[in-house]
């Protein structure tokens, strides 16, 4: 009897399970473009056409090698627009008797595979470096799950940057030699642009008919195969790899890339492998190309954060998308959509997701994230806005980042304090304060910083939950011992920027 083999979007990998289970001599590979994917949420149309664009690529490659694919384009007549919908389309064309898939990324697909009327062998996704049950027995009985644990389990799993037994320079982490202020007068070789070709160019007039999603659709410029993916590998090691240690946290107006790799989208659909970007950048600090603090920060970003995100979304299944911790309510503001802004920071970070579809890790934490947290959003809703308009996000790495990791939402998991600043931060590793309509240095009044403010503000009415955090006492005794007067002044501040917020006027 034939089998249907599922590969979904970012599943784009020859061997992902599904594939190496399957038989090419009998069984039918079934890639499908729907709406029910691309409208889940309102993906970045950037984001669609980079996963449409590549999934039609590697389905071409997969019957170069003689697998035969039931591929369902977008605008084909007849396309049920859901994947089980498709799968039971498919079924009842090839009178198909199981369904192989690797276990998708989103708790959703997963559900509405199991509920379909065939049976689905659902596999592990083995592209991960720690299985899932690996996983599960690290974070058996520990109160936290803390990454730096982890991540030296992975050096030594792995044996990237170890010398017999031990990491190489006699520490596992070299952070204190990293993340320092971006120089503006410096000039930076920027990640090349891949010309849309064919393929892509159909691709982009078919997203711009059907999705009128926030975000820019052109300038296009991602690779959307394995070769182009491993062309921007190449030139990242050899060309932005040297500073991306020091650069890492910086913030430039206008840079929207700095020395970052930007092979997320790549790693993340498949078209590369966790190992083997790991063991590029490895090489290249082997070759005495990099400074060891630029590879050890890039390879625990990948076998260190990338993989204990996945387990905690792993093992704590869907209900961690229900996290609000905090009880935060608000409206996500309009600013995320693009709402005009006086806030120089926020309307670069916006700006150039929805330009780019891309912003790096501190503009997502420090920036749009931080100031989420601080106005009290509604977390659900600033998940979705994450999982939304960024081209590298997928429910299992976007989730645990922005839930935990920015949001707080599940309670400390992720973190032992929630991440919150004031504007100093962003001062201090960003040219953006300069440009703004408020006054970094001013702690109230009408041109205060808001996010000033809001700090104050969030540290205040989180008081019960945080006082008693040793990680967060010393903010409390400094907000203490202000003066009243002065405290009230900074609390009805903030409270004029969240009405401000609630009722969409310009902050
Ligand atoms: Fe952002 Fe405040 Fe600086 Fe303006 S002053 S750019 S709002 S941190």
């Amino acid at each position: 009897m034939v089998r249907l083999v599922l590969v979904l979007g970012d599943q784009l990998t020859p061997d992902i399970a599904a594939l190496k289970a399957a038989d090419k001599a009998r069984d039918v590979v079934v890639m499908a473009e729907v709406m029910g994917e691309g409208a889940s949420v309102p993906h970045h149309p950037q984001k669609i056409a980079l996963i449409l664009a590549a999934m039609r690529k590697f389905a071409a490659g997969l019957e170069a090698e003689g697998w035969r694919v039931a591929y369902s384009r977008l605008d084909d007549p007849g396309n049920a627009q859901t994947i089980p919908g498709e799968l039971l389309r498919r079924a009842a064309e090839f009178g198909a008797s199981e369904v192989l898939a690797t276990k998708p990324g989103e708790w959703r697909l997963l559900r509405d595979l199991e509920a379909l009327p065939v049976p689905v062998r659902v596999l592990e996704d083995d592209r991960f470096l720690c299985s899932e049950a690996e996983f599960a027995a690290w974070a058996e009985g520990r109160k936290q799950l803390r990454m730096e644990w982890f991540y030296r389990e992975m050096r030594r799993k792995t044996g990237l940057l170890m010398e017999g037994g031990q990491p190489v320079g006699g520490q596992w982490n070299f952070d204190h030699d990293n993340r320092k202020p971006a120089k503006s007068d410096l000039l930076r070789p920027r990640p090349r642009d891949f010309a849309p070709d064919a393929v892509v160019e159909e691709v982009l007039a078919l997203v711009a008919a059907r999705f009128a999603h926030f975000g820019r659709l052109r300038p296009f410029r991602w690779a959307t195969d394995r070769a182009g993916a491993l062309a921007a590998l190449r030139e990242f090691v050899e060309e932005r790899l040297p500073r991306f240690g020091e650069e890492q946290d910086a913030m430039l107006e206008g840079e929207g890339f700095l020395s970052h790799a930007v092979i997320s989208p790549y790693l993340n659909i498949g078209l590369l492998g966790p190992m083997e970007v790991c063991l590029a950048v490895e090489a290249a600090w082997k070759a005495g190309r990099v400074p060891i603090q630029a590879a050890e920060g890039f390879i625990r970003q990948v076998i260190g954060w990338r993989e204990y995100v996945r387990g905690i979304w792993a093992l704590k299944g869907p209900a961690y998308l229900e996290g609000n911790a905090l009880g935060h309510s608000r409206a996500l503001p309009g600013v995320y959509w693009g709402a005009e802004t006086g806030m120089a920071c926020m309307r670069a970070a916006v700006g150039q997701t929805r330009d780019l579809a891309y912003a790096h890790h501190i503009q997502r934490l420090m920036v749009t994230g931080n100031f989420a947290l601080l106005a009290g959003a509604d977390p659900g809703q600033v998940h979705e806005w994450y999982l939304s308009v960024y081209v590298d996000a997928f429910e299992w790495v976007e989730a645990p980042n922005t839930l935990g990791m920015s949001q707080f939402a599940d309670g400390g998991l992720l973190g032992s304090k929630p991440y919150v600043s004031s504007g100093a931060y962003i001062d201090r590793m960003s040219d953006h304060c300069g440009a703004c309509r408020y006054r970094v240095k001013e702690k109230v009044g009408d041109r205060a910083c808001p996010f000033n403010l809001l700090y104050w503000h969030f540290l205040d009415r989180h008081r019960d939950r945080f006082r008693a955090n040793p990680r967060m006492a010393q903010m409390y005794r400094v907000w203490d011992a202000m003066a009243e007067g002065h405290r009230n002044a900074v609390l009805a501040g903030a409270e004029a920027v969240l009405a401000r917020l609630e009722a969409g006027e310009v902050v």
